[in-house]
């Protein structure tokens, strides 16, 4: 397949690509949490061929992103819950789950009567989805199971030759994917996925925040968020969390014999020998957030290492979203030191 490819400097660079998607065709866009892989969310058709450009499970539904809160009505079933986190946080990293409509395909949802809502703030994302003139269905756009794409570049390795058209609207802001929450009453929001929107955040809209189980740790049972049943972020070179001090972590690395990368912080750069990423200070966990998935595919690939090792992150702020992207990439392997 032949991608076209926009290098967005003007609202009109982006119509080639609208009209891609009112033919039925699937684009590859900037958003400030990561690039996502969109086409219109009313058609059925345009579900299928994202799923199959990324190798995706049919049963891991899409996210449905919109140009303003205001046009979930015509989708979802809202609440003014939904209303507040709006008000708060919209346009913004986070996704909102409730009751479908039929209009939204099943085939966009995995079989679930609930849809996704989010509308990103990041301008090209807006822009785009207001030419397209529909609601945009999309995932992450990366081959499924891999890391998540937040530069050009990422999307080009991904998915030149498997889309229709791929836009270069520079580096995301964030880096994580967006908040996922769901609504178990209009006074408990259950959080599915941490990301740049925080529990913090969330708590000053609604008192009361529960984090899902599978957040933190490997869950067996049903998830409530279908795609965090499957292996996510994986590097092909197996990685390991190491848990402890900088003295525990140093020493236990100086003790490897295998050939390995390490992903640490700009703080412990001196200590450690031999291949090594920053992914920002000890205590700057958005900078943590917005390098990760690049250290994660630095590495990617990389036959003449044995092993992957990253330090444990903290959990506060977007830290948490930090935490459990590397768990899952790890497979859950953590070494406590
Ligand atoms: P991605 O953007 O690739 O991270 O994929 C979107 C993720 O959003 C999925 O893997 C699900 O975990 C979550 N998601 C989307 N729609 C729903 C839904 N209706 N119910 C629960 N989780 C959802
Ligand atoms: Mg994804």
């Amino acid at each position: 397949m032949n991608t076209l490819k926009i290098a967005y400097t003007r609202r009109e660079d982006l119509i080639p690509a609208a009209e891609i998607i009112k033919n039925g065709g699937i684009v590859a866009f900037p958003t400030e949490t990561v690039y996502g892989l969109g086409g219109n969310a009313l058609d059925a058709g345009a579900a299928k061929k994202i799923y199959a450009a990324k190798g995706r499970p049919s049963d891991n539904p899409l996210i449905v992103h919109l140009a303003s809160p205001a046009d979930a009505e015509k989708y979802c079933v809202t609440s003014e819950l939904f209303y507040k986190l709006a008000d708060a946080f919209m346009p913004g990293p986070i996704t909102v789950i409730m009751p479908k409509k039929d209009c939204i395909p099943y085939s966009c949802t995995g079989g679930l009567d609930t849809v996704g809502i989010r509308v990103p703030s990041n301008p090209v994302a807006h822009e785009f989805i207001e030419l397209c003139g529909c609601p945009i269905a999309a995932p992450s756009a990366n081959i499924s199971g891999k890391p998540s794409p937040t530069s050009f570049s990422h999307i080009v390795h991904d998915l030149d030759g498997r889309v229709d058209c791929l836009i270069d609207g520079g580096d995301c802001e964030y880096g994580v994917e967006s908040t996922i929450v769901k609504f178990k009453d209009e006074n408990t929001i259950q959080l599915l996925r941490p990301g740049a929107v925080t529990v913090e955040m969330l708590t000053l809209i609604c008192p009361t925040v529960e984090i899902d189980p599978a957040v933190l740790k490997k869950f067996d049972g049903v998830p409530l968020a279908p795609g965090m049943k499957y292996r996510h972020y994986a590097p092909s070179v197996p990685l390991t969390i190491l848990d402890g001090g900088d003295e525990e972590v140093y020493e236990y690395l100086r003790s490897r014999e295998e050939k390995i990368g390490v992903i640490c912080y700009d703080e412990d750069m001196p200590f450690i020998s031999g291949e090594k990423l920053s992914c920002g200070g000890k205590t700057d966990s958005l900078t943590q957030a917005h390098r990760l998935f690049s250290c994660l595919r630095s590495f990617d690939g990389r036959d003449d290492l044995d092993a992957i090792y990253a330090r444990m992150p903290s959990k506060d702020g977007i830290g948490l979203a930090v935490f459990n992207r590397l768990i899952k990439a790890s497979g859950f392997t953590v070494i406590k030191l």
